[in-house]
């Protein structure tokens, strides 16, 4: 049997760490031919075609796509995943963050998506992927603006879905619990007590511990795959169980 993504060609935004990282290996593996766009390509997996771009900026982000296509002569699969992180209550950011976050987390999957969609309409196996978090769902605190940002990234999915099924085109997007990744390691660091910090966020997921980026890519890799051909306008959680379970304590 071939690899599931044979002969496709995938664009990971942010796929020079973490989750991004660990999502081009997994379609790698599965046969897709990977182009990697990132603020950091230099980080990028050797052997990648790893390009730089910012995706807060329309002409960074469509020369991007202009040099994936010239390389590849083709895109078939988006994986909207670059982002960034906001703290805070709703007081805490001035309207020139809250711009900024927004213009990255949002308008940046617009952006690229506009970019890539004349290349996707072409593909036989057209899908995207978005990251949105557990922030879209559930109230998490000292989170506002990041939040509204993840949120948007839930309801754009959605829309993008009903807007491109005709297409041929399918849109999904994950919605992961609190992730092992450089980010969140960043975040443990600036931490008081990073060791406290750490449990605390573990034991806020119902199975106990950070989620995986493999565990991600995974589920990623079955959103992207044309084996998901009829599945098109949902967020997969990988949280735990965070978002959908309410457990009682274990005596
Ligand atoms: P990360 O910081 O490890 O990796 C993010 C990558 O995106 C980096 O390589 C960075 O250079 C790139 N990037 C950032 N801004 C960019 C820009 N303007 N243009 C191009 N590239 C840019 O982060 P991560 O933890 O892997 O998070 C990836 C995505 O997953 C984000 O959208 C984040 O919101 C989401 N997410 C993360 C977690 C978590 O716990 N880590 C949980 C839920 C959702």
């Amino acid at each position: 049997m071939s690899p599931a993504l044979d002969g496709l060609v995938a664009v990971v935004t942010g796929g020079a760490s973490g989750i991004g990282a660990a999502v081009a290996e997994r379609l790698g593996a599965e046969g897709a031919r990977i182009a990697v766009l990132d603020l950091r390509p230099e980080d990028a997996a050797p052997g990648i075609f790893a390009v730089a771009a910012n995706i807060a900026q329309e002409d960074s982000v469509n020369t991007a796509i202009e040099d994936v296509f010239e390389h590849f002569g083709r895109i078939d699969i988006l994986i909207n995943n670059a982002g960034i992180g906001a703290q805070g209550d709703i007081a805490d950011n001035p309207d020139e963050e809250w711009a900024r976050v927004l213009n990255i987390n949002v308008t940046g999957i617009a952006r690229v998506t506009r970019a890539a969609l004349p290349h996707l309409r072409r593909s036989p196996a057209a899908a995207i992927v978005n990251t949105s978090s557990i922030a879209a769902t559930a109230g998490l605190p000292q989170r506002a603006l990041y939040s509204a940002s993840k949120g948007a990234v839930l309801a754009l999915t959605r829309a993008m879905a009903a807007d491109h099924l005709h297409e041929g085109i399918r849109v999904n997007c994950v919605s992961p619990g609190t992730a092992d990744t450089p980010w969140v390691g960043r975040l443990l660091d600036s931490a008081d007590d990073p060791a406290a910090e750490r449990a605390a966020l573990e034991a806020r997921q119902p199975h106990g511990r950070l989620v995986n980026p493999g565990e991600i890519a995974e589920a990623v890799l079955y959103l992207a795959s044309p084996g998901a051909g009829s599945t098109t306008g949902v967020s997969l959680a990988v949280d735990g169980g965070m978002d959908a379970l309410r457990l009682r304590p274990r005596s």
